[in-house]
């Protein structure tokens, strides 16, 4: 079936819910079986972000809780004001907020239009046109990176809109784009939105398959390609692949192809395939932009796929906009003279929010990272950050795990003097890797911003402020401006509101960038996020609230494992694992177990070690025992080269638990899987192993 499509939805928390009959005495449990308890101590906010030339936008307790009260007690006012002072609007709205989680629909700033675009470009290009906006590291560290300045994004952009309005596209028309990590990417997504259009940038790892799926499900008219991408020295044929694509895809009828490594070893199809520079080339370098209505599609994007069948997410064009925009200037500090690096495809939420849309409606520069962090030598992002003078930092916990085991020194060679704040989102951060972050990448000088956010929030929902709360590991810290967490039992759906519990995580209150729909089926939508918790909104994830209010957002749901009567949060025991010297990575897993119910099963990757092989496992045993107590001593610990990701890097626990159960034959949906190689080499250890 096409991604998305399906009204059967494969959403783990069905098990959860009040029918699913699941054991009474689940709240007792939880309190006894809570990893966190206290023992998380916390980090004091660094001076630097509090005082003087780099102090954050918000510095105080007091100041930053007026604020979000406001934002919960008064979200019309709130987001009404912001909204005015931050948006250029071509007819301002007089209606800031209608709908509720009662009915799971919510609309925002409804009679007002405005266009994306101009607000990424035009009211900057306007002012500043030799500012440089984009600024993209290639492939091999020898050429040199490329400048897009405002005013030449402002021509490249209309020229391509005007093209893309001459092939007969009109407002509310889907355009996909399968491109490298360049400026060119950006460029298309802007003159999609410049005329109303809707993009979905498909990432450019993917397969034929997903690619198909992906335009099939959101019916392209037009694709947008390259001939190949570079990443860490590799080809990737994108034409290729894209060709096989359009076998499937009777909807696509025109592709545009950006030569961006020139190569000969690609073919045209004559009358529907034109190559960008031939395509934009008649065409004026501007484009006036279409008004579009605030509630407008602004564009769609695919979930990651982790638990399930990716999800067709479709984004409102002004609370999108909004949402980003707070996010950028009070969670990440950006101001106009920043150079912003997010590690991030734009095919992920957060390459869309932090690498395109957010930095430039913000009028920052922006870093566009087109290679891998390790290609040719570990320390890519560390020469970047020093050579731009970057001022954020964001990338996803796979990419920290990995560069720390890889060792320090790449990292202390380089000037990061120009950074103020590094983030982090996509997976809980273990308390190895943001130690690590901390130390070694910010010196213990600047803070470690943990972002909670989902494709579906299209802006972090749970944030670590720089400067205001001190921080601690493992937790994103409270709610951002709008989001009121609801911390549910999941057997009675019932709030829980004593500190020290793990429930399910849900929101009270709608937020200006929630998406609106998931494309073609409403009805999984609604089914998705409200029919489970009415009345919330409900994030599919697990967390936990310490007595400070701290959250801590404990894995998805369906990750929770409930060995003998408790409930331990898969996060608890990986991060524990992770702290031992000899452990890389770690998932960990329920598995069905005769008398437990559930036993935990530890997948882990090593570091060098000098532990002998044969008694990894013993030894990781003991030290979770150690730290947590025997109920969570891993039942195996199974040692694999490589853990199963997405191709957004995360850990696919729903295949290892497959493969635990014996299924290895049934893995689902396994399409958003990074590496398919991996996958067999984990179920030839499983079987070593036990
Ligand atoms: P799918 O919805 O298709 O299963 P996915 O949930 O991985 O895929 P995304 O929207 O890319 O797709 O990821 C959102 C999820 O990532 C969250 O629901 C949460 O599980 C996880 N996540 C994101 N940020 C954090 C964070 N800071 N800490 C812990 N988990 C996080
Ligand atoms: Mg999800």
């Amino acid at each position: 079936p096409a991604v998305g499509a399906s009204p059967v939805h494969e959403f783990p928390s069905l098990r959860y819910g009040p029918a699913a009959g699941l054991n009474k005495n689940l709240v007792p449990d939880l309190k006894d079986a809570t990893p966190y308890t206290t023992k998380v101590p916390s980090l004091p906010v660094p001076s630097r972000v509090q005082e003087g030339k780099d102090a954050a936008h918000v510095t105080s307790v007091a100041a930053f809780d007026a604020m979000w009260k406001q934002s919960i007690n008064d979200p019309e006012a709130f987001f009404g004001e912001h909204a005015r002072n931050m948006i250029d609007w071509i007819q301002p709205f007089t209606k800031t907020r209608h709908g509720d989680f009662k009915t799971g629909d919510t609309a925002w700033f409804v009679d007002g239009t405005l266009n994306m675009s101009y607000n990424c470009i035009d009211r900057h290009a306007l002012r500043n046109p030799d500012k440089v906006a984009i600024i993209c590291e290639r492939d091999d560290p020898n050429d040199a990176p490329v400048k897009v300045t405002y005013g030449e994004l402002l021509k490249r952009v209309s020229q391509l809109a005007n093209c893309l309005k001459e092939m007969g596209l009109k407002k509310g028309d889907r355009v996909a784009l399968y491109m490298p990590e360049c400026p060119e990417t950006a460029i298309a997504m802007l003159a999609c939105v410049r005329l109303g259009l809707v993009h979905s940038v498909v990432f450019p790892g993917f397969s034929h398959e997903a690619l198909a799926d992906r335009i099939r499900d959101a019916e392209c008219k037009v694709l947008i390609t390259a001939d190949e991408a570079m990443r860490g020295g590799q080809r990737v044929p994108l034409k290729n692949v894209a060709d096989e694509a359009l076998y499937h895809t009777p909807s696509v009828e025109k592709v545009i192809v950006f030569q961006h490594t020139k190569t000969n070893a690609i073919k045209m199809k004559a009358g529907r395939d034109i190559y960008w520079d031939d395509a934009v080339k008649p065409h004026r370098p501007y484009c006036a932009p279409v008004p579009v209505a605030a509630e407008d599609p602004l564009f769609m994007l695919y979930t990651s796929g982790s638990t399930g069948q990716p999800k067709g997410i479709v984004h409102a064009t002004a609370g999108y906009l909004l949402g980003i925009m707070l996010g950028g200037r009070y969670g990440l500090d950006i101001r106009e003279s920043d150079v912003v690096a997010v590690a991030a495809s734009a095919g992920w939420i957060l390459g869309a929010s932090y690498v395109v849309y957010g930095p430039l409606a913000l009028g920052a520069t922006t870093i566009m990272f087109e290679s891998i962090p390790t290609w040719p030598t570990p320390d890519r992002y560390w020469s970047m950050i020093e050579r731009h003078r970057a001022t954020q930092f964001f990338t996803a916990p796979t990419a920290i795990r990995a560069l720390r085991r890889l060792g320090d020194e790449h990292v202390l060679k380089y000037d990061l003097s120009s950074l103020r704040l590094l983030a982090t989102a996509g997976e809980p951060i273990n308390e190895a890797a943001h130690e690590w972050y901390f130390n070694v990448v910010g010196k213990g000088q600047i803070p470690v911003i943990d972002t909670y956010w989902q494709t579906e929030t299209g802006s972090p929902c749970i944030h670590t402020m720089p400067g205001v709360r001190p921080m601690k590991r493992g937790s994103a810290t409270h709610e951002f401006f709008g989001t009121q967490v609801a911390i549910l039992d999941p057997e009675t759906g019932h709030e829980i509101t004593e500190p020290n519990v793990t429930g399910v995580l849900c929101y009270k209150h709608p937020i200006p960038s929630l998406c609106r729909t998931i494309y073609g089926d409403h009805q999984r939508y609604e089914s998705v996020y409200f029919k489970e918790y009415p009345g919330h909104f409900f994030t599919g994830d697990s967390a936990y609230r310490d007595e400070d209010g701290y959250l801590f957002v404990t894995g998805r749901c369906d990750d929770v494992i409930n060995t003998a009567g408790h409930r331990l949060g898969g996060t608890e025991l990986e991060s524990t694992l992770v702290a031992h010297e000899a452990c890389a990575e770690a998932a960990v897993i329920g598995a069905h177990d005769e008398i437990k119910g559930q036993a935990p099963v530890a997948f882990v990757t090593l570091k060098p070690t000098h532990i002998p092989a044969d008694q990894i496992p013993t030894v990781l045993r003991h030290h979770v025992r150690r730290a947590i107590g025997a109920i969570a001593a891993p039942k195996y610990v199974i040692v694999v080269d490589e853990l199963p990701k997405t191709r957004s890097g995360k850990i696919m626990r729903r295949i290892l638990r497959k493969i635990m159960d014996g299924e290895s034959h049934n893995l689902g949906d396994t399409s958003t899987l990074a590496d398919p190689d991996v996958v067999d080499k984990v179920i030839k250890a499983t079987e070593e192993a036990i």
